[in-house]
């Protein structure tokens, strides 16, 4: 059985991503990690784990999505009536309330995304498994690795599940034939996420290739093999990307998008997020009036989900990043290690903010009785969104190895 911790050469010359330091890593023994010494990123996991049952997972997660896609996730009831929410029907009620680019926005990240993503995965593996290399193999990769951070299924069943047991409380709720296939797709895609490494996928499709000891080597920053520094402006020979030292005008694009988080932040949180027409009396709610709902209803541990993910999550992003900001402009050299792992949190947890534009969208069609009661998205739903999507650009758009060539007086 073909191993994907399999590696040839024996020993690798890598570019941590993170912090830029260049370190050559021996073959790892099965269940051995490699972290940088500068910063503690993990460079290379050997995975206990053959093509044969990566490729088993990928193809699962993806033959779940169409269930899940097409059948009701949840169904709620009043004496005489059953509401149904499926994906689509959520995204076209945002839609139909007046809400396009929210519902494009929803559509795109909900039902789109993920099943390109498994899609692209799942051929990615496929052709691995051979012998085949063709040239497009390296450039749907990498297009598979941008798209994952953007693909959100297990942030959705967290949102089903709050919407589930707030329905459960106010009339009678059931998940649905395409709820549970969601489930199974976010729990096996998210023990994928952590079982699957992304650098062994890349040495199956180009083994790295020696650099010479001294050479001052440029890193692609997305399949991260090293080669000579004058192969700069080049196409990268494995994922196609063109060559840079550092991301281009990363500071000042960090900084645009980070204002405009701030911007948007106020809006997002002081004006309503949906409101509810019950018996012809129109009741608005903002983020924080949802989690005193939640407090009330006794559902606290929710409460705190929503606070964590909508609250606490976008606003230390913003702080975090203007941290990162400052720390690369006054040239400041402290506390390195905690900055780079500050930078990774960030890029790896905004798409958990998404939970409370979800809980909207799933309860529109869910809750909505027609001449009893309505369930609305209003003005706050959009600029929330664009907070996290500029917050998760800005994490994208910054490049941590500025942080260390400033401390070190390189730039
Ligand atoms: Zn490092
Ligand atoms: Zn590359």
């Amino acid at each position: 059985m073909k191993l994907l911790s399999h590696r040839t050469p024996a020993t690798a010359v890598v570019a941590c991503p993170d912090c830029g330091a260049v370190q050559r890593i021996p073959a790892l023994d099965l269940g051995d990690l490699a972290e940088c010494r500068r910063c503690g990123r993990t460079l290379e996991r050997s995975a206990d784990l053959s093509l044969t049952v990566a490729l088993a997972w990928s193809t699962t997660v993806l033959l779940l999505l169409f269930p899940a896609n097409i059948f009701p996730l949840m169904s709620a009831s009043v004496p005489g009536r059953v509401h149904e929410a499926t994906l689509a029907s959520a995204i076209s009620a945002v839609w139909s309330d007046g809400w396009p680019v929210m519902a494009l926005m929803l559509g795109a990240f909900i039902l789109v995304l993920p099943f390109v993503w498994a899609a692209l995965r799942t051929l990615v593996l496929a052709i691995v498994h051979t012998d085949w290399r063709p040239q497009w193999l390296g450039p749907v990769f990498r297009i598979e690795q941008a798209i994952q951070l953007w693909a959100i299924p297990e942030v959705l069943v967290v949102a089903g599940f709050v919407v589930y047991m707030r329905t459960a409380a106010q009339t009678s709720g059931h998940v649905e034939t395409g709820g549970w296939c969601l489930i199974a797709a976010g729990i096996i895609s998210t023990i994928g996420r952590r079982i699957f490494t992304a650098e062994t996928v890349w040495q199956e499709i180009l083994p790295e290739r020696e650099v010479p000891v001294g050479a001052s080597p440029v890193s692609c920053e997305v399949c991260e093999m090293i080669l000579p520094s004058s192969h700069e402006g080049e196409p990268c020979p494995r994922c196609r990307r063109r060559l840079r030292l550092r991301k281009t005008d990363s500071l000042s694009r960090t900084g645009a998008l980070v204002v405009a988080g701030y911007v948007l932040y106020f809006p997002a949180y002081y004006y309503p997020m949906s409101y509810t027409v019950r018996m012809g009396s129109v009741q608005e709610r903002t983020i924080m009036d949802g989690v005193k709902l939640l407090f009330q209803a006794n559902f606290w541990y929710l409460a705190v989900i929503v606070i964590i993910a909508s609250i606490c999550i976008p606003f230390l992003k913003l702080v975090g990043m203007s941290w990162l900001i400052v720390s690369v402009h006054r040239r400041a050299d402290t506390h390195m290690a905690l900055k780079t792992r500050v930078y990774r949190a960030i890029h790896s947890i905004g798409r958990w903010s998404y939970v409370d534009p979800l809980i909207v969208a799933l309860s529109i069609p869910l809750l909505s009785f027609s001449g009893f009661v309505s369930v609305h998205m209003d003005i706050a739903a959009l600029p929330f969104a664009l907070v996290v999507v500029v917050t998760m650009l800005a994490a994208r758009t910054f490049d941590p190895r500025l942080l260390w060539d400033v401390a070190e007086g390189r730039t």
